[in-house]
């Protein structure tokens, strides 16, 4: 047995740091649009004054207190060595990125089954995911006129390739749809259409702009299409650029307000500055060439492991994060991360040699990123009232803050989490934060009570989707943070006399 005092101690070089940047009271998102189907939209804002009071205080909870005991020790526990990082550190370095359908994602199914199997999971396996096939091919694109300048671009997911050498059009800036809507064909045909709507910068306590903005990526390739337009640019969805460009998906499939497939690519925030400059002074001419192609269907299945349930293995807690990265940089916090915590998770019950009463589950998801066809194929296999709890992580490895809740603050899953989430304070990550859980837990239908995994994301869209998500960008004390919370929650979810969506 390990007491609150000891976990408080041997957390003492990095509590400080967390409790400046992690408690924080709950704060509703539900305002928020729900995030496009391949679209990782986390909503925590860490940042917030600090709470000391959260963290000393412990206040006497019903549930929570019959779990007090369990997780410090599984908090004390998982903090010992930094497993988490060891395992993202041989999915980054020696597997690399992994878009699905690509042998980088092939490499990443076996380093998914090592790391199970390392970890003691059983019932190890894969399943029958299958996806199409999209090379990102070579992307040249630069300002002919009035002056030539080189532009930092990045395909879209899904684009397809401009003819062979090129094409050169005429630049049209839009910076909402409404405007798109008013040129109308007349205006657009033949452009390549510039959005330059720029994601607002990281508020510390506010809202994240990143679902706000990132829809003209998901979107808006297919609305300038259909009125026209040649190809499209899209000012990259991030607040923060180093001339670095971050590509993600693009769809072309609402059939009403969707034209054919148009060559797309995302701008760098310095390149789309550049063009609204040369645009606000006269007619701006660009050359964009992209030889992206889309292959057969390959599969690139879902790893699943599990530690099966004491007394009601058929009761299923799911831990997902989604194995898939986009095809530059390593996919380190995007969702490299996500998946070394749900791993170290349950590496750290079964260390500790907790059975519990519940299945855990843990999915390594395929193609979040492109289609989310891994997720589709679970939902498929699986029937949803079988699951009793799912939680997702999928917004980086930041330091700890708490959880989302996809749901009502009625609900009684909510409720119940509104008091275990006290055992989250020794690392001071008590935020419960409703609208939004994870992508890929999306299919499972509102039966079963969905929750995300939440971190400090202030700096996570810098690097999402880019070629700089990689290794050097986390922190390892973090990232084991994170693992030794999630191993808490499966636990408690999993162990809890009552399902944690029961009645009250
Ligand atoms: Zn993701």
């Amino acid at each position: 047995m390990v007491s609150a005092m000891a976990v408080a101690r041997f957390l003492a070089p990095t509590l400080a740091a967390l409790v400046l940047s992690c408690a924080a009271p709950a704060r509703p998102v539900a305002e928020t649009p729900a995030p496009t189907p391949a679209d990782p939209a986390p909503v925590v804002a860490a940042d917030s004054p600090p709470v000391q009071a959260e963290l000393q205080a412990k206040p006497a909870t019903p549930i929570a207190d019959a779990f007090r005991a369990d997780a410090e020790k599984i908090l004390a526990a998982g903090m010992e060595g930094r497993n988490a990082f060891a395992m993202l550190r041989q999915l980054t370095d020696h597997v690399g990125h992994r878009a699905a359908g690509s042998p980088g994602y092939t490499a990443a199914v076996a380093w998914g089954k090592t790391q199970m199997a390392a970890v003691g999971l059983d019932r190890i396996r894969t399943d029958g995911t299958r996806v199409r096939v999209w090379n990102r091919g070579t992307i040249d694109a630069e300002v002919v006129a009035p002056a030539r300048h080189r532009l930092d671009v990045l395909a879209l997911g899904n684009s397809p390739a401009t003819p062979k050498g090129g094409l050169t059009a005429e630049l049209l800036v839009i910076q909402e749809y409404e405007e798109l809507e008013k040129l109308g064909e007349q205006g657009v045909k033949g452009r390549i259409v510039l959005f330059a709507h720029a994601m607002p910068a990281y508020v510390p306590g506010g809202d994240v702009g990143y679902a706000k903005s990132s829809h003209f990526r998901t979107r808006g390739p297919a609305r300038a299409s259909k009125l026209g337009a040649r190809a499209v640019l899209v000012r990259s969805a991030t607040a923060k650029s180093l001339a670095t460009p971050h590509t993600g998906v693009t769809l072309f499939d609402e059939k009403e307000k969707a034209g054919p497939p148009v060559p797309a690519a995302a701008i760098s925030i310095e390149g789309a500055e550049l063009l609204v400059r040369l645009a606000s002074e006269g007619p701006v001419k660009l050359k964009l060439s992209i030889t992206s192609s889309t292959g057969p269907m390959v599969a690139a299945p879902n790893v699943i492991g599990e530690i099966v349930g004491r007394e009601r293995p058929e009761e299923i807690v799911l831990l997902g994060a989604h194995l898939d990265s986009w095809d530059v940089g390593q996919g380190a916090h995007d969702d490299g991360a996500g998946c070394a915590i749900m791993l170290e998770a349950v590496g750290i019950l079964k260390r500790l040699g907790l059975q519990p009463r519940r299945t855990i589950r843990v999915v390594l998801f395929s193609n979040e990123e492109r289609g989310l066809d891994g997720s589709v194929q679970y939902a498929k296999d699986h029937p949803p009232a079988s699951h009793v709890a799912a939680i997702e992580s999928d917004g980086g490895g930041g330091a700890p803050v708490g959880l989302s809740f996809e749901g009502k603050e009625d609900a009684p899953a909510y409720r119940r989490t509104v008091d275990l989430i006290q055992l989250f304070a020794p690392f001071g990550a008590t935020r419960l934060i409703t609208g939004y859980s994870g992508s890929d837990l999306k299919h499972l239908t509102e039966v079963v009570p969905r929750f995300g995994h939440a971190a400090d994301i202030s700096t996570y869209f810098d690097v999402h989707h880019t070629a700089a998500d990689t290794l050097d960008k986390v922190n390892p004390d973090h990232l084991q943070q994170n693992a030794a919370l999630m191993a808490v929650w499966a636990w408690v979810v999993a162990e809890m006399p009552a399902r944690i969506g029961d009645p009250l």
